[in-house]
């Protein structure tokens, strides 16, 4: 049996990525940090079979720690402080986490696993957020990197940090850079999860309107339940590698907005949104459009849920929630 040490286990990307190793027959233990943490709930109701143990990835010993105890196949790292705009108002503790966080997990594993550092395979969430001024259309794993956020830069840090780990000690150290990704598991501070939301609970009248930044900001969109299969596959290559997850299309915040509000029968949406200056980021990433040739050649990676479908799924589980929440 195998078994896989995953940080950021109570995000998104960490429960996803959970069910699916779990299907597979791995051994799954999840990095949780605090002493209590409110969200472990959540993780032992989504994957029960998870194993938790306590640590932080700014706390180097605790992850030596967790990685005595785990005894992975394979290093997931998917914490991160991870939402841009809160980056630039903590861009020193976006700085630790998303990205010195990521030398102390690869130096944690390389220190674990001592002489045999081939027995261990690395995973790091790199980011599409890395392009920030794109100086290509669609970006690829050769574009030039150019972040625009605390964030982006962390993650550029984090990325390069991953190949050296390659290049230095041969290390199977993989970088995914990942273009945006929802599910309805999406926390509610990014954009996405909060038009969705917002959607469901002014259909139900629970709210009247949604206040929202820029509405032609254009991002690459795409199930995260799909792209947690693109990181397994990553580490199932003879070699690591870097490669682009995308879906290879954009759509503004103002189409995401048409399909959400028409799936519960409102077209008349713009009278409902109101945009609001405090939400512009101080520096807007250009168009982000991904190309993810290289993840369908050489992992037979593709998306299987389209941006219309996932907009629909959002909502309609938002709907239920809502539902829930106002009938007790
Ligand atoms: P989430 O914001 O949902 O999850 C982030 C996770 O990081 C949480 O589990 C959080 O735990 C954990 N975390 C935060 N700080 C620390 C810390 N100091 N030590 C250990 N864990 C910590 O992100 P997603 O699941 O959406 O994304 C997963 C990864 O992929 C992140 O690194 C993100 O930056 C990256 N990424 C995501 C994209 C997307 O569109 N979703 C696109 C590209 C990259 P806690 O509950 O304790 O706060």
């Amino acid at each position: 049996m195998k078994r896989a040490l995953v940080t950021g286990i109570t995000g998104q990307d960490g429960l996803y990525l959970s069910e699916l190793l779990l299907s597979k027959g791995y051994e799954v233990y999840g990095l949780i940090r605090g002493q209590n943490n409110p969200k472990a709930d959540l993780v032992r109701s989504v994957v029960p079979d998870v194993r938790l143990l306590n640590g932080d990835i700014t706390d180097l010993s605790s992850l030596i720690r967790a990685l005595s105890t785990s005894q992975p196949d394979e290093v997931y790292n998917l914490g991160a402080v991870s939402f841009v705009a809160y980056s630039w108002e903590n861009a020193r503790l976006t700085s630790d986490v998303t990205g010195l966080g990521v030398l102390n997990v690869l130096e944690a594993t390389r220190l674990h696993a001592g002489p045999d550092l081939s027995k261990i395979r690395f995973y790091q969430a790199s980011s599409s957020e890395m392009f920030g001024k794109v100086q290509d259309v669609p970006q690829r794993e050769s574009t030039l990197l150019w972040p625009r956020s605390p964030y982006g830069v962390a993650k550029v840090y984090g990325h390069y940090m991953t190949i050296n780990y390659r290049e230095s000690y041969g290390m199977h150290a993989s970088s995914g850079i990942l273009f945006n990704h929802e599910s309805p598991r999406r926390g509610p501070e990014f954009v996405t999860r909060k038009i969705t939301q917002a959607v469901a609970r002014i259909s139900l009248g629970l709210q009247e309107s949604i206040s929202l930044g820029n509405l032609d900001a254009k991002r690459d969109w795409g199930f995260a339940g799909d792209y947690v299969e693109a990181m397994w596959l990553m580490l199932q290559q003879e070699q690591a590698d870097d490669y682009v997850v995308a879906t290879g299309e954009t759509h503004s915040i103002r189409e995401f907005l048409e399909i959400a509000f028409a799936h519960v029968g409102i077209d008349d949406w713009q009278r409902l949104v109101t945009q609001d200056p405090r939400f512009l980021r101080p520096a807007e990433v250009d168009l982000l459009i991904g190309d993810p040739t290289k993840a369908r050649e050489q992992l037979g990676w593709q998306p299987k849920v389209g941006f219309e479908d996932l907009v629909r799924m959002m909502v309609d589980s938002d709907l239920a929630e809502q539902r829930k929440t106002s009938a007790r």
